[in-house]
């Protein structure tokens, strides 16, 4: 009948409009009944759910995806000269740290316990640029902390906890995400006991801050202050659990070759003999560094047990410091060589300002340390006419750099 009211079919079902189940307009040509409409709603909202689900699996699964040993060796390569035996140690301790963070959940009894690791080494071979490097590829909180700022609560200097401050800042106080963080603990060497004689009374820098770090790398439930420094009375203290936070640690251990050489020499059969390969070894004692010799050198027994992975790092001869100038990725002449094109300059080392440059760093005994204060001295005066001059070529030979070093008496260099 003409202006009677228009039955409702659900386009969706075919469903007629009835009491039991209405059927509503939604849009022109659009009618839905009460349960399509709730099967809309339900569909809805599980596919949101299934999404956000993949979406923070997918993110759980970007922050867990481990990058196999090789990868993470790989990574390193890019950026670090030689060190390969580190590389491997490092590699795999932070590859098992990954993993131990993502079997968290398992509910086997086998618990992984975590490895933290000592790296000793020369200065300026790399030690921090490694733990530096490993900060780039992860994707847990890390921090590099020095452990001379350190005391034993009571003294002048920074409470032990701090060290953790840092980590927390680096994940904006995500006290969840900073307990399964990474931190590089360098100088571990200058809070080494000052006489191997435990009975030697306490010594403010020495014993009484490694039995405070121990607690650290033990695993315990830390408080921590949210600003560093020293605790105050009115600072509220932040609780983080050190449990499967991977500490790294770094020293120079001045000095150990000493031990080395002689635990080696009462316990190594045919340490004494010659040739080039003997030689060599003899120049490079450090590769056979083992607990006992931190031992030896004032480390406490407890402090060691709980560094399991102990590696060293070489020094750097010639080859290696012409490789550091060079190859890496941000290599000091490719930086300089972008800095320069920037201008529209094309720049330019030589094989002989190459040679020169690692000469002196090795003269001087600076090691990597010294190639880019070198390199920065001897491009001062480019730095600054280049801008303003029409050539667009400049290469830097042994000559430059030579009379470069000598205008800026080199005296910056040293110390
Ligand atoms: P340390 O062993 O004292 O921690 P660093 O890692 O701080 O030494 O090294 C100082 C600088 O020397 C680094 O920033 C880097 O430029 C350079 N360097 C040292 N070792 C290497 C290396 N093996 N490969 C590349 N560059 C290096």
């Amino acid at each position: 009948m003409a202006g009677s009211k228009e039955t409702l079919i659900c386009s969706m079902c075919g469903h007629i409009d009835d009491k039991k189940t209405p059927v509503v307009k939604v849009l022109d040509g659009l009618n839905l009944c009460t349960e399509c409409i709730s099967f809309i709603d339900d569909t809805r909202d599980s596919q949101l759910a299934l999404r956000k689900g993949e979406k923070s699996k997918g993110k759980a699964s970007k922050k867990t995806s481990i990058p196999k040993p090789k990868e993470i060796k790989e990574f390193l390569d890019q950026y670090v000269v030689g060190q390969e035996e580190a590389k491997k140690y490092l590699s795999v301790a932070v590859y098992n740290h990954y993993k131990r963070i993502n079997s968290q959940d398992d509910k086997d009894d086998v618990d992984i316990e975590k490895s933290n690791i000592i790296l000793v080494g020369p200065t300026g071979t790399g030690k921090t640029l490694l733990a530096k490097t490993i900060a780039r590829l992860l994707d847990v909180p890390f921090t590099i902390v020095d452990a001379t700022v350190l005391t034993e609560a009571g003294y002048v200097g920074e409470d032990i906890e701090s060290l953790l401050t840092r980590l927390l800042q680096a994940c904006d106080y995500d006290v969840e995400r900073a307990e399964k963080g990474i931190v590089f603990i360098d100088e571990i060497d200058k809070i080494a006991r000052k006489s191997d004689n435990p009975s030697i009374t306490r010594d403010v820098s020495g014993e009484g801050v490694q039995q405070g770090l121990l607690k650290l790398l033990e695993g315990s439930t830390v408080l921590v202050p949210p600003n560093g420094g020293r605790k105050h009375p009115e600072q509220k203290l932040i609780a983080v659990d050190t449990k499967n936070i991977l500490f790294i640690c770094g020293g120079a251990f001045d000095g150990i070759e000493r031990k080395i050489a002689s635990r080696l020499n009462t316990h190594t059969v045919g340490f004494g003999q010659d040739g080039k390969e003997a030689k060599k070894k003899r120049e490079n004692l450090m590769q056979f560094v083992m607990p006992q010799d931190l031992k030896s050198f004032g480390l406490i027994p407890e402090i060691i047990g709980r560094l399991p992975v102990l590696t060293s790092l070489e020094p750097l001869d010639k080859e290696a410091l012409l490789k550091i100038l060079t190859e890496p990725k941000n290599a000091i002449t490719r930086q300089y060589e972008k800095l320069f094109a920037m201008d529209g300059v094309d720049l330019k080392f030589d094989e002989s300002a190459l040679n020169k440059i690692a000469d002196k760093a090795i003269e001087y005994k600076l090691g990597a340390r010294g190639l880019r204060s070198i390199v920065e001295t001897i491009m001062v005066d480019a730095m600054y006419e280049m801008p303003s001059k029409k050539e667009k070529m400049f290469v830097i030979d042994a000559d430059y750099v030579e009379k470069q070093l000598d205008k800026a008496h080199f005296h910056r260099m040293e110390g």
